[in-house]
């Protein structure tokens, strides 16, 4: 195969060196739905075949045909130090040397819950858990158990996982692929599930246990709430006598030590954290108030239990990371994440697209707008995403070797490993990828 050295990356050149990645991904295909394990990673909504990840340090990955990017995934925002951190990776191993799993407990579980609970104020016990997912389910199991309510309110665009009565109206994969909810799942499943508009304080009615919510949602790209919104929950709540949970999984740990309610000035009833705790290995966490935490059993009659939960290399490397995340990181992450921000602003709008880079702290993402204007909620997320820019955008800086997330409706997670030089290389990477946009549009 020839190709003129310095050319625009053209197609045979991606197909050339994308060999064994499509040869895996038709494997895939052959033994598992869509040939991932997760919906996103699929690349169904960008077009192309999803790179086959061989190996990763610090702010690049590397796939299975030699290619290095610079990667702005990070695991969904697990890996906050960089991938394979070497004291992560240390105390991963020094676990496994004393056994991966014993179903009984441990001291690692005990110090990562006072790591947890002494970081995060109002949050004064933590169960842990494997996933997210699990979290949220069990946060909501508890509510309704504590209260003695049925019905739960959750924001359209918020992605909390995927259990049954979570799913409406999901961001994340939910809106990736478009769908309203999921096949499988019964109205009955959902018949207690009452789906607002984000950042507009909804009437709470004393039959509603909880109103769960990503206190910053970043399931559909980053809204930041508006003034007010988070303030209003937590009077809503207070008097229907409704539990607020607030789903921390992505921001807990990543904006700051304490996270959301703390950065917003507003205390939850309920926190669920994952992601960054786990330091890339499956761990996530429920906590909050000791009255409401006691319900759970063995203390009390609200049932949940995991063969793995507080699973040992997950504490390991969650007490290894949450040992070396001080302050000081998240001001420089901040920092870093700012420049990135206002650098791609800049690049964009530079070739012509119109966009909304939206950023707050540690976190940012890309919002194409034919409008121009900001994006507040799940149906103006929805409407950027539909302007088609992301897709070839996407594959543009792919091209370039810097790895955005997948879907228009993720957002960027940049890691303490990204050097100001790679944030210039991505800027520099985004105007050339908008321009070869626009002159594709033509
Ligand atoms: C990722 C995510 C979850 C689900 O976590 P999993 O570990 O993927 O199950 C829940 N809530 C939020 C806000 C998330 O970003």
């Amino acid at each position: 195969m020839t190709e003129t050295v310095g050319a625009p990356a053209g197609r045979s050149e991606a197909e050339m060196l994308g060999r064994r990645s499509r040869d895996l991904f038709d494997r895939a295909l052959r033994v598992t739905p869509g040939g991932v394990n997760s919906p996103v990673r699929a690349f169904g909504s960008v077009g192309g075949t999803p790179y086959f990840v061989a190996s990763a340090r610090g702010a690049y990955v590397t796939d299975a045909d030699g290619n290095e990017y610079l990667d702005y995934v990070q695991s969904w925002g697990a890996s906050i130090l960089g991938h394979s951190h070497p004291a992560v990776v240390r105390a991963v191993q020094a676990a496994a040397e004393r056994g991966t799993t014993y179903g009984a407990p441990t001291e690692g579980e005990v110090l990562l819950a006072e790591a947890i609970t002494s970081a995060v104020p109002g949050c004064d016990e933590v169960r842990l858990v494997s996933s997210g997912t699990e979290a949220t389910m069990t946060a909501v199991r508890l509510a309704r158990g504590v209260t003695g309510r049925p019905r739960i309110v959750k924001f359209a665009g918020c992605y909390h996982g995927h259990s049954d009565g979570l799913l409406a109206a999901g961001g994340s994969g939910v809106a990736t692929l478009g769908l309203p909810g999921s096949d499988g799942v019964t109205p009955a499943a959902v018949a207690d599930t009452l789906v607002m508009p984000y950042g507009v304080v909804p009437e709470v009615d004393e039959d509603v246990a909880c109103v769960i919510v990503e206190p910053v949602a970043a399931n559909m790209g980053l809204v930041v709430p508006p003034p007010g919104f988070l303030e209003g929950l937590r009077e809503a709540c207070d008097a229907a006598g409704t539990l607020l949970i607030f789903d921390e999984v992505i921001t807990g740990f990543r904006l700051s030590r304490a996270g959301a309610s703390e950065l917003f000035g507003v205390r939850p009833d309920l926190f669920t954290f994952g992601k960054v705790i786990g330091g890339g290995l499956p761990l996530a966490a429920l906590g909050g108030r000791r009255d409401v935490m006691e319900h759970l059993a063995p203390a009390g009659r609200v049932y949940q239990a995991g063969t793995l939960s507080g699973n040992p290399l997950a504490t390991a490397a969650g007490l290894a990371v949450l040992g070396l995340l001080k302050e000081p990181d998240y001001e420089a992450l901040s920092g870093r994440v700012a420049r990135l921000a206002a650098g791609l602003l800049e690049a964009i709008r530079g070739a012509g697209l119109p966009v909304e880079v939206p950023v707050y702290r540690t976190l940012f993402s890309i919002f194409f707008t034919d409008d121009g204007m900001p994006v507040r909620n799940y149906d103006d997320a929805v409407r950027s995403a539909s302007t088609g820019r992301y897709p070839p955008f996407f594959r543009a800086m792919l091209r370039r070797k810097v790895a955005l997330a997948p879907s228009a409706y993720e957002i960027g997670f940049c890691s303490l490993a990204h050097t100001d030089d790679d944030i210039d290389r991505t800027v520099e990477a985004a105007a050339e990828a908008a321009h070869e946009v626009v002159a594709q549009a033509d």
